[in-house]
């Protein structure tokens, strides 16, 4: 199989034939149809995030059909799975115990710890799949799996009662939430790079009641806001934003230094979170709340070998929505 991966830190992806992986106990095999590109994968390239196991096959946001079991998994084959992010927690620590797997220190992420998506076939632990709809386009569907979730994990983490929210960063996270959030009547406020015009439009497009740069200020103040870019000034930023009691969340894996910032700007109970990772209720309460919803992601379709250029078109902020590799044959 045809596999794209990164062997070193700081390096491009390289395109390298390996032998088609064989299940394990608890894993199944997936021929992949299509992968999401996340910003996180970037990271991983940059070499951002500690403790990757080179060489990696990168891509969390699998979606596939199940092409063979492990010894103890009865699975269907050809049924289609999705496979986020999370590819394993232990089950029995503090945190599993507590609804909490998302944080367990036992984790193991795709696409991070083990292979992922950027590849022709894949293995999961089948305990960390979803089943997804056959109706959906598996490239639309993609995106679902990690902008999707983490979008919702940090939509709920903003409380109950918001009425107007705050995105800083509209890409592909923003576009799936913002779905969410005007279904739900919460009215959004998108906050984009000075400058980026791209980006106004798409947020415009996707229905935001007021849309300027991230260093501009609405007339209202906002109930939560959710901050997907990785940049650390937004913080003090979008707590400027928010008013007394709000929530601000940060929804990526990384972000740069936050500069300090007087405490006038938290006080008044305002907060400051993160969100990390997600659990697998997230994954079934949010992929049931997408088909009610009738989320639609906008997707620019790359092939396989082409996961360098799409890597870079999000850096570069050239597209809108999310990039998906499609494997050949699922185009
Ligand atoms: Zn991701
Ligand atoms: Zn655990």
């Amino acid at each position: 199989m045809k596999a794209m991966v990164l062997e070193r830190r700081g390096g491009l992806l390289q395109e390298r034939e390996r032998p088609i992986p064989t299940p394990g106990p608890r894993q199944v095999l997936l021929k992949v149809e299509a992968c999401g590109v996340c910003r996180t994968d970037l990271h991983l390239l940059d070499g951002d995030l500690p403790d990757i196991r080179y060489p990696i096959v990168p891509g969390h946001e699998i979606i596939g059909r199940v092409a063979g079991c492990g010894p103890d998994v009865t699975l269907a084959h050809g049924l289609r799975l999705g496979i986020p992010w999370l590819g394993y927690s232990c089950g029995e620590c503090w945190f599993c115990m507590h609804g909490q797997e998302n944080l367990c220190d036992q984790t193991l992420f795709t696409g991070y710890q083990v292979d992922g998506g950027f590849a022709e076939y894949t293995l999961a632990d089948h305990r960390f799949c979803f089943p997804v709809s056959p109706d959906y386009d598996a490239a639309e569907a993609a995106p679902l799996m990690c902008a999707g979730l983490i979008g919702y994990r940090a939509l709920n983490m903003c409380g109950n009662g918001v009425k107007r929210l705050g995105i800083y960063g509209f890409g592909a996270a923003a576009h799936i939430v913002a779905q969410v959030a005007l279904w739900k009547s919460v009215e959004l406020y998108a906050f984009t790079r000075p400058g980026d015009e791209g980006a106004k439009i798409f947020a415009h497009h996707m229905g935001a009641t007021w849309v300027g740069d991230s260093n501009q200020l609405p007339d209202m103040l906002l109930d939560a806001a959710i901050i997907f870019a990785p940049a650390g000034e937004l913080v003090p930023a979008a707590l400027r934003a928010v008013r007394k009691g709000g929530v601000v969340v940060c929804g990526g894996i990384y972000m740069s230094d936050i500069p300090s910032f007087p405490y006038a700007l938290l006080w008044g109970e305002r907060q400051l979170r993160s969100v990390a990772n997600l659990t697998r209720k997230d994954g079934e309460r949010f992929l049931d709340l997408a088909s009610k919803v009738a989320v639609h992601t906008h997707i620019e379709r790359y092939p396989l070998h082409a996961a360098n250029k799409a890597l870079r078109d999000l850096k570069e902020g050239t597209l809108n929505g999310a990039a998906v590799l499609v494997m050949a044959g699922n185009d």
